[in-house]
């Protein structure tokens, strides 16, 4: 136990009030010392600080009712902006957002050459400009996280992106010489798991999220901080054997989860099947609409080995939420129903499983969301989802 380590104290009344006012919107001084159990001195006393510090401001609410008006605080949105950046396949995506975590612009920017160099040099570029654009406020960019699609140790540093063929990689000292920023370096699917926390699942602190695109990530919130592993690589759950002498896949392995239940795979197989040039998620939503009985069939099967995996995971973890995060299971009607049929062990617990509202989107939302919370310096976040 920490005993009279004032500073400490004070960084930890400081968090719980800020988390209170973000999460709120709008609270009283005295809201807050209910809320938190802190005195009306603390609280005061910390307040004054942050509107100091440009993060608090007051209004005064107009109401008819006889007696002083409550000075409301909220949260200095415009005081500062995060930057989070989505590093994809050929295609990089940048939001801008407020510290209430609303986003304000959005940036895609389509590349071929997946060589290191050029990819750091787009950054390197775009966050400059990003950072010229923003500048006119108290922090300017309060920080940076870059989401990678690949292996990220818990020191940031990049250990392996299997489809850039990136090894080793000192993105973050690489980008911190060249923009002098607070750089993060983060996993794909953490993001995304951080996203749907932020924004949408603020009644659970132990959430999964599988993002099935192109391989199978998953982002593990336990007890509201990240399961990373020894290393930081913890979650990569597509390379979970499923089938026993099953399809090869990149990783060396046969029967890997990913290779039966990623969307990429089911796209590619419906193509060959039809030998076709492509097979794209519009040609799926308009099989379905026509009801394909062979599609059916085939989204059936998929379902079924996408369910065996969720099977493993769930009694792996027993978390309490899990949210999936793909394009098929959001054209395919009643897929969660469909999925949960398959999930009938008396031993496996959870509470909800859905299906992420946020698209392929949620990577740069939830490292905005992240970028804010080391600003901030708080345990958590509770923010309203807005539409940019
Ligand atoms: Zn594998």
């Amino acid at each position: 136990m920490i005993t009279g380590d004032a500073a400490y104290i004070k960084k930890i009344n400081r968090s719980l009030i800020l988390e209170k006012i973000i999460e709120e919107g709008m609270i009283s001084r005295a809201d807050i010392s209910k809320a938190t159990a802190l005195t009306r001195a603390t609280v005061s006393a910390q307040v004054a600080d942050l509107v100091d510090e440009d993060l608090i401001i007051e209004a005064q609410l107009e109401h008819n009712s006889v007696g002083r008006k409550p000075i409301m605080l909220s949260l200095n949105a415009e005081a500062g902006y995060a930057l989070g950046i989505d590093v994809d396949y050929g295609q990089i995506s940048f939001t801008i957002a407020d510290l209430l975590g609303k986003p304000v612009t959005e940036k895609i920017i389509e590349y071929k050459n997946l060589d290191y160099e050029n990819v750091l040099q787009i950054l390197i570029e775009q966050i400059n400009l990003f950072n010229e654009e923003f500048n006119d406020n108290r922090y300017g960019i309060i920080g940076v996280v870059i989401a990678i699609h690949g292996l990220v140790g818990k020191d940031e540093k990049i250990h392996f992106v299997p489809r850039f063929q990136w090894r080793s990689v000192q993105l973050k000292e690489d980008l911190e010489k060249a923009c002098k920023l607070n750089i993060h370096i983060e996993n794909n699917a953490n993001m995304s798991a951080f996203a749907e926390r932020a924004y949408h699942h603020h009644e659970t602190n132990s959430l999964l999220c599988a993002t099935i695109y192109s391989g199978i990530g998953l982002g593990m919130i336990m007890d509201n901080e990240f399961f990373r592993g020894n290393d930081g690589f913890a979650g990569e759950i597509g390379h979970m054997i499923v089938v026993p002498h099953g399809r090869p896949c990149s990783c060396g392995n046969k029967g890997c989860w990913e290779q039966y239940a990623s969307e990429i795979v089911f796209l590619e197989n419906m193509k060959e099947e039809r030998n076709l040039s492509s097979f794209t998620y519009g040609d799926l939503e308009k099989l379905i609409n026509e009801g394909d009985q062979e599609i059916l069939e085939r989204l059936d099967n998929y379902i079924y080995y996408l369910s065996i995996g969720l099977n493993n995971m769930i009694n792996m973890y027993n978390p309490d939420t899990i949210v999936l995060d793909g394009e098929i299971l959001r054209l395919y009607p009643d897929s969660i129903n469909k999925i949960e049929e398959h999930l009938t062990s008396s031993i496996s617990h959870y509470r909800q499983l859905s299906i992420s509202s946020f698209g392929k989107k949620s990577v740069t939302m939830g490292a905005c969301a992240f970028a804010i919370k080391h600003f901030l310096d708080v345990p958590m976040l509770n923010l309203k989802y807005q539409e940019a």
